[in-house]
């Protein structure tokens, strides 16, 4: 395929603003992890629009749920109790780890951190905060605030609104000593997405876990692109062992349906007032059909075991060509390059792959539905081991 720009192209750069750069290729519709484009171009998405198409496009049971809600009664606030929500509600803290009990729904995944640390220095009159280096969160202040580098990229606001501390990765010492009596909770991607899928030591984890227990602070785990099945289980920090009080979830939520979710624990939800949190769009019911119909889709076709065997495969058949080695786990892969990542990005778009780069310039990442069978992995394979195998310069 020959990946050239098109007119949408042209009308996004001219009429919004202009702060994304976007890949030559212009699909109009989805049948499961393909996307084709209005001449003919077809090419398989192991990108999923950021994570976000964890079902891959046009799922028979997320469009019935879907359509079906928005035929019944498509919006109504939290004002007033919905069974579509309460259906949503039950079947996330069902999915969730146990001690996760309760949920509150919103519309990102910038307002589930935004709320979760609202929660934190909310529930515990504290105000410094605990985050790792190369997180990131989000573009609202708060979520800005603890990812790493805001102050040149994403912080556009003069000041923070908490103190933030940043522990470098995987530095178990620095985590132990990292808290004190000031310190509202630690934010932690188990899996760091942006950063190019790097999977943090479950040691380094732990330590946080301990050292936020002792001080008294809240354990929130950033799941926004790790979590909803796509680690091999419902959220990465299970892989470790360490119980996290909040979970922030967003992107594959909804399978394409925009919203998020904050899961939190039975202590959390005892201190929490009427009128401390709320939103309009949050938990609204076109969401609330799309994220049953994603959590039952993605427990009911075992979609969680096949994040893991399609996670073996990558790791068997895809260090090939430019990939020197793999990180991640289960379907937030990334693939580490002896060449620059945007460069193989590229060349996998010229052969009908989409793909993703990420913090890191030599990671190429992968977030592809988890409904991807063998013969895609093999297809990514064989388009690997055309490329070059070295950098031009
Ligand atoms: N947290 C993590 C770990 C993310 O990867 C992202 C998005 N890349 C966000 C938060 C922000 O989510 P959203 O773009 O939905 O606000």
């Amino acid at each position: 395929m020959h990946a050239e720009y098109g007119p949408a192209h042209a009308d996004e750069q001219k009429y919004t603003l202009p702060v994304y750069a976007q890949l030559p290729f212009e699909p109009v519709r989805g049948r499961g992890a393909w996307l084709y484009d209005d001449d003919g171009r077809k090419v398989l998405d192991l990108y999923g629009g950021h994570a976000v198409a964890v079902l891959g496009y046009d799922h028979p049971a997320l469009m019935q749920a879907v359509t079906t809600q928005l035929g019944r009664l498509p919006f109504q606030s939290n004002a007033i109790a919905m069974d579509v929500r309460a259906e949503a509600a039950k079947r996330l803290v069902e999915f969730a780890p146990a001690h996760l009990v309760r949920a509150f729904f919103v519309n990102s995944g910038a307002e589930a951190n935004e709320n979760a640390l609202r929660l934190a220095c909310l529930l515990t009159g504290r105000r410094r905060i605990v985050a790792v280096t190369h997180a990131f969160h989000g573009r609202t202040a708060a979520a800005a605030a603890v990812t790493w580098g805001s102050e040149k990229r994403w912080y556009g606001f003069p000041d923070r609104p908490f103190e933030v501390h940043f522990v470098p990765r995987d530095d178990v010492e620095a985590a132990r000593a990292a808290f004190d009596e000031d310190t509202a909770a630690v934010i932690v991607e188990p899996v760091q997405g942006v950063a190019g899928a790097f999977d943090l030591n479950p040691a380094f984890l732990r330590a946080l876990e301990e050292g936020a227990r002792e001080a008294g602070a809240l354990f929130i785990a950033d799941e926004v692109q790790s979590g909803i099945g796509r680690s091999g289980l419902p959220f990465a920090i299970q892989h470790s062992g360490v119980r996290a009080d909040i979970v922030t979830s967003a992107k594959s939520l909804g399978g394409g349906i925009p919203c998020g979710a904050v899961p939190t624990t039975a202590e959390v939800a005892a201190d929490c007032r009427r009128g401390d949190l709320g939103t309009t769009f949050g938990g609204g019911p076109l969401a609330a059909a799309a994220i049953t119909a994603v959590l039952q889709t993605i427990e009911g076709s075992m979609l969680m075991a096949n994040a893991r065997e399609r996670e073996a495969q990558v790791r068997a058949e895809c260090i090939i060509g430019p990939v020197e080695s793999l990180q991640g786990k289960g379907l937030l892969l990334g693939l580490r390059c002896k060449v620059p990542a945007a460069e193989v990005r590229d060349a996998l778009l010229e052969r009908g792959i989409l793909t993703g780069t990420s913090g890191d310039p030599h990671v190429l990442r992968l977030l592809p539905p988890l409904t991807i069978v063998d013969s895609d992995i093999h297809f990514l394979a064989s388009r690997l081991a055309e490329l070059p195998v070295e950098d031009k310069q």
